[in-house]
């Protein structure tokens, strides 16, 4: 099945309206790009956000582009953070570049897509990025982690007013596909990874994922949407949102909060 078929199927399946706005959460690199390339040919309206984390410049793509200043917002580059995130955090609790960057991205991105009142947040993860970290997970004993993965999210903060569902229109394609696909429509994008991704498991992780083939990548997704069915149930109904920042978050303090804290 051809790419567009595929995201096709699974906006399909996530019942995505033509009607509302959604936001691309833009990163410079292919996947992001195939997926607002995508969005837009499929007639969806769309708008773009690009974190400017001061790591290296990425191209606007030619539709409205918001941009977030992360030094003029937060005061300091990611680098930066990062590195005094894991200067004052010495609890022996191994804290990764990419955990730290995830948690910072996904708070900025979900307040500026609430701001910009889009309906969705569409990011770029692909069928490589979900097999990875759901195989992650269930390595190091925590599948319940995968509990909110999903080509949507499957928060019960879906429906709080604060919190933007998040949506994965490549959930189903393979990583080698939207290299194709993004070559072969010249799409001016960034092929390097990023810089600071340390994280070594995931490295491993993602070492032993291309070795797979298509199909037993989409199997492991296969598995993993059979245990959703079964993980639905268990999400508790707690909204909350975070005594510092008032964001939606899990606890009585956000993840990011929790992270910029200093000890
Ligand atoms: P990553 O965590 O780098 O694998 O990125 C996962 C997804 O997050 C990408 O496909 C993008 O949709 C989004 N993303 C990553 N970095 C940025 C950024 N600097 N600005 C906006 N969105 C981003
Ligand atoms: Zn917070």
């Amino acid at each position: 099945m051809d790419i567009e078929r595929k995201v096709k199927q699974t906006l399909a399946k996530i019942k995505l309206s033509k009607k509302e706005k959604i936001l691309v959460a833009l990163s410079g690199g292919k996947d992001s790009s195939v997926c607002a390339y995508l969005l837009k040919k499929l007639g969806y309206k769309i708008e773009g956000i690009h974190i400017n984390l001061h790591m290296g410049l990425c191209k606007n793509l030619g539709i409205k582009l918001h941009l977030y200043d992360i030094k003029k917002e937060l005061g300091a580059s990611m680098c930066y953070l990062r590195t005094s995130i894991l200067s004052s955090h010495n609890t022996g609790k191994r804290l990764k570049n990419c955990a730290i960057c995830g948690v910072i991205k996904k708070w900025i991105l979900n307040k500026k897509a609430r701001e910009l009142k889009a309906s969705k947040l569409a990011t770029g993860h692909s069928l490589d990025d979900e097999a990875q970290t759901f195989l992650i997970n269930i390595f190091k004993g925590s599948p319940e982690l995968s509990a909110n993965a999903g080509p949507i999210s499957r928060n019960v903060k879906d429906n709080d007013k604060k919190f933007v569902p998040r949506i994965k229109p490549l959930f189903f394609v393979p990583e080698n596909e939207i290299r194709k696909f993004s070559k072969s429509k010249k799409l001016p994008v960034v092929y390097e990874k990023c810089p600071c991704a340390l994280d070594s498991y995931r490295i491993q992780v993602r070492e032993f994922v291309n070795t797979l083939s298509d199909r037993e990548k989409e199997n492991i997704m296969k598995n993993f949407e059979r245990f959703m069915e079964k993980m639905k149930k268990e999400t508790d109904a707690n909204v909350k949102y975070c005594k510092i920042c008032g964001e939606p978050a899990r606890n009585e303090i956000c993840k990011r909060c929790e992270l910029m804290r200093i000890k």
